[in-house]
């Protein structure tokens, strides 16, 4: 037998013909299939370390802690808050109770996903993103609507994670920590009463293929999405640490909480009765079997145990909005402004003219954005190219810039 033959890896016993490389080192050799095993082991230490790293580092923010970031960011909205902040802080410990790390408990804890109901524009995705920014993982953002089931015109569910694996820079591991807010969630209720959908295609079975990832699984994702490339290599993704916020307008669903109460007035009558409904605020008393009623199936509701709502905005909301969060609209364009050495001031009277606009033409926080950017495009385009240093916006000034026919202009694109 000749000494080259007698060569075997150290560590498997695998002799080199049996191996596609044998390396050799001092006194020992180690073959291609042990090197991978052992770049696998490494891998898998790494990321059990920074999850773990991450879910305590995450811990020593309590949830009240969670919430004041959160003031910072997003103007009232306090019940929201939190919940988003308890379930936030039971998520990252459920992440530390992971199995790496949990010494034989046979306590599970389960996943803490979280329904965020209220109207378009009152800061659904905001406080979503809020979160995201806080915790320093990938955020996604994806429109329910838009999905149907396999085979269907339109994106598979999975494709969720695609956004979210772009997000974080295509690293399974980040992704698998990260955050996916799921916008219109109540576009995918059934539509059984509609008699003229034969196969549902973008309701139940959505639901039915939401299920999975929401509880969590393991999943082929297309890296880059859609179906117009069919040759891409699938990446396995695990949601079993991904956090969905689910998010929607729920538009009716006051009908249906305000059917429930009255029914229950009457069941019960004293009690409920004499507790005062707040008519105005219906959606504070929602509870998960309107999501049923109004059409999520009971399955996708339990895996979407945190329930909330978001208060429609009013006046003084949407005149905090306007200059109180850390990054308010007004005080972007005071900096935007101050790098061209601009000294920008608003008048508060200017101010509840825009929220009073922003009122009349129904155009919600999002249309505060845009009336302000049709009040200061003007100073904006010209003034850097000139020798002012000061720009007062007085309610004058901001009626003149804004003509009805702009804001008619606004109301149709938001
Ligand atoms: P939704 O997801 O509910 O449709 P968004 O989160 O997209 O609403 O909100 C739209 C914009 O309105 C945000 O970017 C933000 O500027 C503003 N906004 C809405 N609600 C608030 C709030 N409570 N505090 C601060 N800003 C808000």
């Amino acid at each position: 037998m000749s000494k080259k033959e007698e060569l075997e890896c150290s560590f498997c016993k695998r002799k080199k013909e049996e191996t596609n490389l044998l390396i050799a080192g001092v006194d020992a050799h180690i073959c291609d299939k042990c090197i991978e095993q052992a770049h696998g082991i490494v891998i898998e230490e790494t990321i059990s370390e920074q999850n773990d790293k991450a879910a305590s580092e995450f811990l020593v923010k309590k949830p009240i802690e969670i919430k004041d970031f959160l003031d910072e960011y997003i103007i009232g909205q306090n019940h929201a808050k939190r919940v988003m902040a308890v379930a936030v802080y039971n998520h990252y410990k459920r992440l530390l109770q992971s199995p790496n790390t949990s010494k034989g408990e046979d306590i599970e804890i389960e996943k803490s996903n979280i329904v965020l109901v209220g109207e378009t524009g009152t800061g659904k995705t905001l406080i979503a993103r809020t979160i995201a920014r806080m915790l320093n993982v990938p955020f996604a953002i994806v429109d329910a609507t838009v999905l149907t089931e396999a085979g269907y015109v339109g994106e598979d569910v999975e494709t969720i994670l695609t956004r979210l694996l772009q997000a974080a820079d295509y690293k399974v591991d980040k992704a698998e920590r990260g955050i996916v807010f799921i916008d219109e969630i109540d576009k995918i209720a059934r539509k059984s009463d509609n008699p003229s959908i034969t196969r549902d295609v973008s309701g139940e079975g959505v639901q039915q293929a939401l299920l999975k990832l929401l509880e969590g699984t393991i999943v082929n994702v297309p890296p880059k999405g859609g179906r117009k490339h069919p040759d891409q290599k699938f990446v396995e993704v695990d949601t079993k640490n991904i956090l969905f916020v689910a998010g929607g307008a729920f538009s009716g669903i006051d009908k249906v909480i305000s059917k429930r109460l009255n029914m229950q007035a009457v069941g019960y009558s004293a009690s409920i009765s004499d507790d005062k409904i707040d008519e105005e605020n219906l959606l504070q008393y929602i509870l998960p079997t309107d999501l049923k009623t109004f059409g999520l199936i009971p399955e996708i509701i339990g895996r979407l145990p945190a329930l909330t709502f978001m208060k429609p905005l009013d006046k003084k909301t949407l005149r905090s909005i306007l200059t109180e969060p850390k990054n308010a609209i007004i005080k972007q364009y005071k900096k935007l402004f101050e790098m061209d050495g601009i000294d920008f001031t608003i008048d508060n009277k200017a101010l509840d003219f825009i929220v009073d606009k922003a009122i009349e033409y129904r155009l919600g926080a999002r249309g505060l954005r845009s009336l302000c950017e049709e009040i200061l495009n003007d100073a904006m385009f010209e003034m850097p190219s000139s020798d002012e240093t000061k720009l007062r916006v007085s309610m004058k000034y901001a009626q003149d810039k804004l003509t009805k026919s702009t804001i008619k202009k606004l109301k149709a694109v938001s």
